[in-house]
């Protein structure tokens, strides 16, 4: 394990660039799991676990409510529980691991953990941020930043009921708001559209413009379900590019490709302890 986080930290030094790809691993090393229960939400939570019996954050984010009440107690609630969290240490000690590289971090989470930390210039949230609201239909191109309705909204909740007063209506069609994040009626309008451009021109500017520079493609924490977004172009980015190194970091041992083994590293360990060693290292 040693010789690989020596290798990596070669990798980092030598990189002109690198590029992360952020997946749900990162925040549940963080202790900000959405798809168990882990200590934190489990505690902000506890009364709609108790009333509905949810086995997950995310099983009570896409639970079918029978109300838009309901539905907008429990919205309301998580979205204060990441609002409230504690900055993750692996995000901190990633920003450390990063300090005077040129980066640009692609991200499938939504719990805003990356916005805390680094510039919102060299992020793109490719599936969106509970941050922010959208109109449900959507009825037009624009993003909310939710944080102040959001702590009001909780001071309304009633039991597991959000009165319907309070329920955030769009100011243009009068219909109920939604927290902006991938399902079928995601937005993916002019501020999905620029961070994806910025991704997009940064990628060119290394890759393209300038074949010679070394970029590192550091992933970190992503699963195997949704591959299309970081992993998969990660690959081919590697094998179609001589100076496109692969680090893939995550909790459990990733699918390790033989087309791209000699440009390619693997540490299998809790992303919070690699990270954590990597920054004093
Ligand atoms: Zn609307």
């Amino acid at each position: 394990m040693k010789n690989d986080l020596m290798a990596l930290l070669e990798q980092i030094e030598r990189a002109d660039a690198v590029v992360v790809g952020g997946g749900s691993g990162l925040s549940s090393a963080a202790g900000y799991n959405h798809y168990h229960w882990m200590p934190y939400f489990q505690k902000c939570m506890q009364d709609f676990i108790e009333c509905y019996g949810f086995s997950s954050p995310f099983a009570g984010f896409y639970h079918c409510y029978s109300s838009p009440e309901q539905q907008w107690a429990y919205y309301a609630r998580y979205l204060q529980a990441m609002w409230d969290a504690p900055t993750g240490q692996p995000y901190l000690d990633l920003k450390v691991i990063l300090d005077k590289k040129d980066y640009f971090i692609l991200t499938t989470n939504v719990d805003g953990q990356f916005n805390r930390v680094f510039d919102k210039e060299r992020i793109c949230s490719y599936q969106g941020d509970f941050s922010y609201l959208q109109c449900c239909q959507p009825c037009h191109d624009q993003i909310y930043m939710n944080r102040e309705i959001t702590a009001k909204m909780n001071q309304s909740i009633q039991g597991v009921i959000l009165p319907s007063d309070h329920i955030p209506r769009c100011e243009e069609c009068g219909r109920i708001m939604i927290p902006w994040v991938r399902d079928d009626t995601f937005l993916e309008g002019t501020a999905w559209k620029e961070s994806v451009s910025r991704y997009e021109r940064f990628l060119e500017k290394y890759i393209i413009e300038q074949p010679d520079k070394k970029v590192l493609l550091l992933e970190l924490g992503v699963g195997e379900m949704t591959p299309s977004i970081i992993k998969l172009p990660f690959w081919d980015m590697t094998v179609k590019n001589r100076n496109v190194f692969y680090a893939c970091l995550n909790e459990k041992k990733s699918s390790a490709p033989e087309h791209i083994k000699e440009k390619s590293l693997y540490i299998a360990q809790d992303l919070a302890v690699t990270l954590h060693d990597l920054k004093v290292f």
